[in-house]
């Protein structure tokens, strides 16, 4: 079968590989669409992010390896020995961090915690390929109301259903988001079914601001037009948002915000308030701790997300509550266009896009 494989940073090929056969525990799937996540995206290029090091490693000592595409739809082709509760045909999405079964968090069911199992796309092979093996623990169904292409987004939608729990909001809490990309979109759907009163979003783009009040926004601030944290002050009676999400940051090579907006985070926050780190910088960060410490803030990140997570989401998605469809600019068709799409997400400022770039992995056929 065909399968795309790092042969270093950069040096995509898609390679003839063996057939995966199905282990206990385990399924085989025939991916359907696929996306990658920003962070592979960025880790495609050799761009410092989460994993740069775990991942160039790898590549040096096992290199041509199949690596990403833990975000995606697959359908299952067949289930190998000891899988219950799923059969050939269902469609299926997956966590990405699974836990090792083994350590006292594990044994004592904690599991969700723990930090020590496989992640698949970097531990184990993704769906950057015509077929996958992928552990049935990682599984959840996709509801026949969720399109493939939506399916692919709900993995990275688990991780913002509980960057949001992390929150911890409290009823009619106010709450600002900066980035309007495909998390600060999700965030600010969640935040609105969590019990959030007014709901401030922030972005450069003006495609952005409007989804952004398509989907909800009480108001969509564009950063290039006014002093944004003025305006959450002005917003709420000068004392600041209860909790801001910070999903802007990160490389302004790949069109992100740089440091600059986690700062504005910390200054549009009241009080004793919170602020969620969502954004990867890429490197040491200069904060002013005493200011934070004045303030008593608390900056807090999201838990990685869990299987109840992941069940969650698809609800939210099947119930049309969180909308998924206005995030998804570009969609590519049959699996040679996967360098596109990493091309694409790794520089979704130059070219316009929210979700990351989906790949339809089989070309649509004539008629
Ligand atoms: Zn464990």
């Amino acid at each position: 079968m065909k399968a795309w494989r790092f042969h270093g940073f950069g040096d995509l090929r898609l390679d003839d590989v063996p057939e995966p056969a199905c282990g206990p525990g385990q399924v085989l799937v025939e991916p359907l669409c696929v996306q990658p996540s920003v962070t592979e995206a960025q880790l495609a290029y050799g761009i410092p992010t989460l994993a740069y090091d775990r991942v160039k490693r790898r590549l040096e000592t096992e290199a041509p390896v199949q690596l990403f595409g833990h975000e995606f739809c697959a359908r299952i082709l067949d289930v190998g020995p000891g899988v219950q509760g799923y059969m050939p045909g269902d469609r299926v999405a997956a966590r990405a961090k699974l836990p090792c079964g083994d350590c006292v968090l594990c044994r004592t069911e904690r599991g969700d915690r723990c930090r020590s199992g496989p992640v698949i796309g970097f531990d184990l092979p993704g769906c950057f390929a015509e077929r996958a093996i992928l552990p049935a623990i990682a599984l959840v169904k996709v509801d026949d109301r969720i399109s493939d292409s939506e399916a692919a987004c709900l993995q990275s939608l688990s991780d913002s259903v509980a960057a949001v729990e992390t929150a911890d909001l409290k009823l009619a809490d106010t709450v600002a988001i900066f980035g309007q990309g495909s998390m600060g979109l999700e965030c600010l759907q969640v935040v609105r079914l969590s019990g959030a009163g007014l709901v401030i979003t922030v972005d450069v783009r003006d495609e952005a601001c409007r989804v952004s009040r398509e989907l909800g926004a009480d108001h969509a601030l564009n950063a290039r037009e006014v002093d944004v944290v003025a305006a959450i002050r002005e917003l709420t009676d000068g004392v600041g948002a209860d909790v801001v999400f910070e999903c802007a940051g990160g490389s302004p090579k790949q069109g992100l915000a740089g440091t600059q907006t986690l700062r504005q985070a910390i200054d549009a926050v009241r009080s004793g308030g919170k602020v969620v780190g969502v954004s990867w910088f890429g490197g040491p960060v200069e904060v002013d701790i005493d200011l934070l410490r004045e303030r008593s803030l608390r900056y807090v990140f999201p838990d990685i997300s869990t299987r109840g997570h992941l069940e969650h989401t698809v609800r939210l998605v099947a119930s049309g509550r969180v909308r998924l469809k206005p995030t998804i600019t570009h969609v590519l068709s049959g699996i040679e266009a996967v360098p596109r799409a990493f091309e694409i997400t790794a520089n979704k400022g130059r070219y316009q896009a929210i979700n990351p770039a989906q790949v339809m992995m089989r070309a649509a056929g004539p008629g």
